[in-house]
């Protein structure tokens, strides 16, 4: 048996007639940028979360990127983020002159710990970036609740988390703006870059949508210099065709989770707690930790298991940080994780067995790495 990290030939193949005709209809009609695809979705994605607009945008760093440009953040100002992120969280503050300032992370759930972001804030911050990392929702209560004590802006970073749920509210309509990706392989994914954002102040909604599209809502009514990212009509037309199945598909990826939870811990894995809403998390990523990850990976290879790492440093230790300017405040709780995280394989279409399968090679390679690890 072989499990793949990710099938996305299995999600096309139940299909591929609808996404055919889609995108034959977008080359038909030519309009491949703007136009009624992207229309046509914003809407779908806007009424699906429970918002009055969307807006589309050429991929995920860019709309944290043009979030930030919209509410005015740049030279001088610092954004909180957390360590533990893909890169893009914080690549968009310092691409935009501000100063990303990074937040430790809670343990076993990874997202971003609220006391880390009060220990952070300065006069200098601005913004607070909460990365509801792996599908799994932050704490968004407290970081409201720092955000009002000092005026930060919340921008959500839904990026792994399409349909996650706070407090019973989808992620992405709690804060004062949000950023979704829909790079391939995310609970969402077009057939290329695509990104969108949320924002609940429609004056910075429309400065925004100008910023995405050279500074004009209008074409050739340019009101300021904005750029281009644009999402684009066969994106827009596949992701239409996928959106009504993303509560399925979420359904599903929590199902295997369940399964998983249950198996890893029969064998003696330490299981995080889970939220007690089901309905919270999308286990865009199911993680375990493991001691000796290189090993245990390539054991799980040989025997037909692919994972992933997300991600294996935390952002404050990487080179692109290393000279960051005032010396980073330790992050240990994201650091430790980022050594020890593994993703095992997590997508919609995979069936028990594989799952089944998973969890005893994963126990089998486990049980060979200690047995070697302890040889003198
Ligand atoms: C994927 C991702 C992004 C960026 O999305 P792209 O569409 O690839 O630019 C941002 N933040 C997080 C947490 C992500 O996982």
């Amino acid at each position: 048996m072989h499990v793949p990290f990710l099938d996305l030939q299995a999600q096309y193949r139940s299909l591929k007639g609808e996404i055919d005709a889609a995108m034959q209809g977008v080359i038909d009609s030519t309009s491949f940028i703007g136009g009624e695809p992207v229309t046509r979705f914003e809407q779908a994605f806007g009424a699906w979360l429970g918002v009055p607009e969307c807006i589309g945008c050429g991929n995920g760093t860019d709309s944290i990127e043009i979030l930030l440009r919209a509410f005015g953040i740049g030279p001088g100002d610092e954004v909180i983020v957390p360590a533990h992120t893909w890169i893009s969280t914080s690549e968009a503050v310092s691409n935009v002159g501000a100063r990303p300032v990074f937040a430790d992370t809670l343990p076993r759930t990874y997202v971003i710990d609220p006391q880390s972001v009060r220990d952070r804030v300065t006069s200098s911050t601005r913004a607070v970036i909460p990365v509801h990392l792996f599908g799994h929702p932050v704490q968004m209560d407290e970081i409201l609740d720092v955000a009002r004590r000092h005026s930060l802006k919340v921008i959500e970073d839904c990026a792994q988390a399409h349909g996650a749920r706070w407090a019973g509210r989808k992620v992405g309509t709690i804060g004062d703006a949000a950023s979704f990706s829909f790079y391939p392989g995310k609970n969402l994914g077009a057939y290329g870059d695509a990104g969108c954002m949320v924002v609940r102040d429609p004056e910075i909604a429309r400065r925004a949508r100008m910023l995405a599209n050279h500074g004009q809502i209008r074409k050739h009514e340019h009101e300021i210099e904005g750029r281009n990212s644009r999402l684009d009509g066969l994106q827009a037309a596949v992701l239409g065709v996928k959106l009504p199945r993303l509560d399925g598909w979420n359904e599903a990826r929590r199902r295997h989770a369940r399964r998983y939870d249950q198996q890893l811990a029969t064998l003696g894995f330490d299981i995080p707690p889970r939220p007690v809403d089901p309905s919270a998390h999308v286990f865009h990523i199911y993680a375990v930790e493991v001691a000796d990850r290189a090993r245990v990976a390539a054991s799980l290879r040989d025997n037909g298991v692919d994972t992933a790492v997300h991600y294996p440093r935390a952002l404050p230790e990487l080179p692109a940080y290393r000279d960051h300017g005032l010396s980073p405040q330790p992050c240990p709780v994201a650091s430790a994780a980022c050594a020890r995280v593994l993703s095992l394989p997590m997508y919609a279409e995979m069936d028990d067995d594989a799952v089944d399968f998973v969890c005893k090679q994963l126990n089998g390679a486990v049980q060979r790495t200690t047995a070697k690890s302890s040889l003198p």
